[in-house]
């Protein structure tokens, strides 16, 4: 690895969409960190990601609940990488209970992992970047229910509409040290968190008649966006939320 090759920490990037966001960065040239919950899984993509033509790729162990362990990742990675240029917080949850259902302790855990961690990784990520005095990218993975919501998604939808808010707040605080803030919505993707529904014939006939673009979102074309934020050709984007959802919200019916 060469000491000009830029550094991506994603959040949750063992699999789903996680994953594919690292496979778009390895194919654009970044080193690639996966910071996941369940360490052996992270190992395990960071070596998939090497196959796929990462320059580099550590699989770490990181709770985005637990401010220790992002703390402990985050002097790994400048350990070992000496540099962090970008930082996906991808990592989420999505427990669908009815709201008048949902326990308290439900209702804590969507927080913690959706909104709060986004929080504690940014601000442990920034920390190095503004240390380092060569600006940096912060992208937050958030969702259509930053703006809808239905009954089983209250906790997801308060978190995601935070998340929203707290994309533009650190546009803000981070902007005049050259890192931006930005979000990819996505609308439908088909990974562990939703193919419980989306492949029942019902539902996937419903995806094939109501995108616009007639078909589920692919990990990659979250990644795509997310590559593109962190460019350098974006460096005057900031603040904002790009909607990778096929057209699914432009539609008024
Ligand atoms: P998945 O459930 O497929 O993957 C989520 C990943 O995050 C898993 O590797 C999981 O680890 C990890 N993770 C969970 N909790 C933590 C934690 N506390 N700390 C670190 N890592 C954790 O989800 P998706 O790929 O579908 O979703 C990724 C993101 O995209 C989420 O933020 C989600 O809200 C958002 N999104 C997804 C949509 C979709 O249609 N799939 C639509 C809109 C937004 P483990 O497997 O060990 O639990």
């Amino acid at each position: 690895m060469s000491k000009n090759t830029p550094i991506v920490i994603i959040t949750g990037g063992a699999r789903g969409i996680g994953f594919g966001i690292g496979e778009c960065f390895a194919k654009a040239g970044y080193g690639v960190v996966v910071a996941d919950v369940n360490a052996d899984a992270a190992k395990a993509a960071a070596q998939q990601l090497l196959a796929a033509g990462a320059p580099t790729s550590l699989g770490l162990a990181c709770d985005v609940t637990d401010r220790a362990s992002i703390d402990k990742m985050v002097a790994q990675v400048v350990a070992q990488c000496g540099r962090i240029d970008a930082l996906v917080n991808n990592a989420g949850i999505c427990p669908f209970v009815d709201a008048m259902e949902m326990t308290p302790e439900v209702w804590q855990k969507t927080l913690d992992v959706d909104l709060t961690g986004p929080f504690h990784c940014t601000q442990a990520v920034a920390k190095h970047m503004i240390a380092r005095g060569q600006g940096g990218r912060i992208v937050n993975i958030t969702s259509m229910a930053d703006t809808h919501t239905n009954a089983n998604q209250v906790d997801y939808a308060a978190a995601k509409s935070g998340l929203r808010m707290m994309t533009v707040g650190f546009a803000i605080a981070l902007g005049p040290h050259g890192i931006t803030s930005n979000a990819v919505a996505p609308g439908h993707v088909l990974t562990d968190m939703t193919k419980h529904h989306w492949s029942q014939p019902g539902p996937a006939q419903y995806i094939k008649t109501r995108v616009p673009v007639g078909r589920m979102g692919r990990p990659q074309d979250i990644g795509h966006a997310c590559v593109f934020l962190a460019s350098p050709q974006a460096e005057y984007i900031n603040g904002i939320t790009i909607r990778v959802d096929g057209g699914f919200i432009a539609r008024n019916d």
